[in-house]
């Protein structure tokens, strides 16, 4: 396997781990403030970024090559709303489809097959993770202030199921 590429899918591991990190860190925000149903929606949220990171440290694996874990940078810790919670969740989403991308393109110029087909994968996954956080986004924005609104679709949240692992 190319070196660039080998690096990028290490890179990548971690940031899969750092995405968990800040869902799990939106969680516990979430349960300070009584939101149980939005902190289930983050925990699913956060085992989807551990087995993404699993998809890349399983696939260097299989190629032969040595999966080497980097610290992960401390999540944020203080939120000011729920929105901001979402918003920032949708950016999160927006900058892992563009480090998907880079690897993506960098796999592309190495001629790597089995690694295009990987990231062809989680290039669909990211479609459904931008939209399923502006969703959460403009929900919250049609929601406001309403605290009986919000109870509500806290409600709705807490009924999030694991995907079914492909
Ligand atoms: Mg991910």
């Amino acid at each position: 396997m190319n070196k660039a590429l080998r690096d990028a899918m290490n890179d990548q591991v971690r940031n899969e781990f750092h995405s968990a990190y800040i869902y799990f860190s939106m969680a516990a925000y979430c349960e300070s403030i009584n939101m149980p149903g939005f902190a289930h929606w983050l925990y699913v949220q956060s085992q989807e970024e551990i087995e993404h990171a699993m998809k890349f440290f399983d696939h260097l694996n299989e190629r032969g090559e040595r999966v080497a874990l980097q610290a992960i940078e401390q999540p944020p810790t203080e939120f000011d709303s729920l929105l901001e919670i979402a918003q920032a969740a949708y950016g999160q989403e927006q900058t892992v489809t563009g480090q998907i991308n880079d690897i993506y393109d960098i796999a592309v110029e190495e001629k790597d097959y089995p690694a295009q087909a990987l990231l062809q994968w989680f290039a669909m996954e990211q479609v459904e993770e931008e939209d399923t956080t502006s969703q959460l986004v403009e929900r919250l924005k049609m929601v406001g202030d309403e605290p009986a609104a919000l109870v509500m679709l806290d409600r709705e949240l807490a009924g999030r199921q694991p995907e079914e692992e492909e």
